[in-house]
């Protein structure tokens, strides 16, 4: 999936999960990005220089940025700098990207091991980012937005 897609894909997760503080919802935006930064020319990965060419290089495109032990030990970070509160916001952006990773490819969870995961639903991945964005616009225009209304 692309950057927008994840954005959008965290954001509305952390806003039906009851987050709709705006540092709330600025760490999830962050961390539901942040996985992608092994590839260039990622949304976040193009605003940081070397590192994403780094990993993309080795160990590889959806290793080390996409696997739990990572997802932890960051998300242990921000709940010994910031709080639980915080830690469970970074979780949920991350881990929202991490499932809709699973949707679209293969990703090692477990890395270093090198098994990789996916749920492979038949379609190409183009398609189901389309369908996952179009039920999106759906479920906005059917009341959806109601959710966002506590933004204001
Ligand atoms: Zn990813």
């Amino acid at each position: 999936m692309n950057g927008a897609s994840h954005l959008i894909g965290g954001v509305t997760a952390g806003v039906l999960l009851g987050h709709h503080h705006p540092a709330e919802l600025a760490i999830i935006a962050v961390a539901s990005l942040l996985p992608d930064i092994d590839r260039p020319n990622s949304l976040l990965g193009r605003f940081i220089p070397v590192l994403p060419a780094l990993l993309e290089r080795s160990p590889g495109k959806r290793t080390l940025t996409h696997s739990l032990c990572l997802g932890g030990l960051l998300g242990w970070a921000v709940y010994a700098s910031a709080g639980p509160p915080y830690a469970a916001t970074f979780a949920v952006g991350f881990l929202s990207h991490i499932v809709l990773d699973l949707f679209t490819g293969r990703v090692a969870l477990f890395w270093p091991l090198p098994a990789r995961f996916g749920l492979s639903l038949g379609v190409p991945p183009v398609f189901i980012e389309a369908g996952a964005l179009a039920a999106w616009g759906v479920w906005l225009a059917l009341g959806g937005y109601r959710y966002f209304i506590n933004l204001l």
